[in-house]
């Protein structure tokens, strides 16, 4: 299976701390390399996780606190330095776009790197190809905030043993796949006798919000559900005022959205110790995973 994982450039919120930089998360799926709110220091922690930034393909950007996007204007001159030749699409609410253009054209340098924007402006999907669907839900943090959602779209697999035993090779697979069935040695063998749907995988990110409808359809059934619980539940109160969540709350939100596995991330300068937050989410949600800087977590394993 193609490589599916998500790296953990930084796990804190506003504030960094020694061990904690700010939150930065890339999304390695299939042919793409999928970077979430990067942070300020995302380059330099490409260097730490030994990764190159080239791989980067599309950008999202939540909203426009600057822990979350302090680095797109770094991230995007590291590629231009690097003579990236794909186009690099970038996604983030319409109404920060004076935001996004002070990031990106913060400096000075010459850019060749072809950026294609893409502001958002309402729930719904915002890209599509044979491979994904990619789709923003609007999130409750004070200012315009999007949840994004990568839909896998299904593919069609071959049994190699059913299709041994029927008989059918090379073009006469693309005969299959073409007419849906045909005839082999006086029987017919329909495309589902040899093959089953795989379905398509998802990834939703969730960062800084109270919990709330936008966060629940984003979520939905995802595989990988990367939220944030910037407090634990001794302050909630703070979370409520802040509007953001506890380890707690992002894990009903697992939960009640049947989530494969939660990550969580963005904690708080004030809590040293990031097991505590899977520790509480754990009470409600078994596999979850809490965040830590350079941590590569693997998808889960299809079941079949
Ligand atoms: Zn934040
Ligand atoms: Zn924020």
């Amino acid at each position: 299976m193609s490589l599916r994982d998500v790296v953990i450039l930084g796990c804190s919120s506003q504030q960094p701390t020694r061990h904690r930089n700010h939150g930065a998360y890339l999304v390695r799926w299939n042919e793409e390399g999928l970077l979430f709110d990067p942070g300020e220091g995302t380059q330099r922690q490409f260097i730490f996780a030994n990764i190159a930034p080239p791989c980067v393909t599309r950008i999202f950007v939540s909203h426009f606190h600057g822990d979350h996007c302090l680095g797109l204007g770094s991230m995007l001159m590291r590629l231009n330095l690097d003579k990236v030749k794909h186009p690099i699409h970038c996604y983030y609410p319409a109404s920060g776009k004076v935001y996004f253009d002070r990031l990106r054209y913060g400096t000075a340098y010459h850019e060749n790197i072809h950026v294609i924007e893409h502001p958002v402006e309402h729930d719904g999907i915002i890209h599509e190809d044979d491979t994904f669907c990619i789709e923003a839900y609007r999130l409750e943090h004070g200012i315009e905030n999007f949840a994004y959602r990568v839909i896998e779209k299904d593919v069609r697999r071959f049994d190699q043993t059913l299709l041994n035993q029927k008989d059918i090779k090379g073009p006469l697979v693309k005969e299959l796949i073409a007419k849906g069935s045909l005839d082999r040695h006086g029987h017919r063998v329909s495309l589902d006798d040899v093959s089953f749907m795989q379905k398509g995988e998802i990834f939703a990110s969730v960062l800084d919000t109270l919990p709330c409808e936008g966060a629940l359809k984003a979520a939905n059934g995802a595989t990988v559900l990367l939220c944030e619980s910037t407090y634990l539940k001794e302050h909630e109160h703070l979370a409520k005022a802040y509007l953001h969540m506890t380890a707690e709350q992002a894990a009903l939100i697992a939960k009640q959205s049947g989530v494969k596995l939660l990550i969580l991330t963005h904690f708080s300068a004030r809590y040293q110790e990031e097991s505590a937050f899977a520790k509480e989410a754990r009470q409600i949600f078994s596999d979850v995973i809490a965040a830590e800087d350079l941590k590569v977590i693997p998808f889960p394993k299809k079941m079949g």
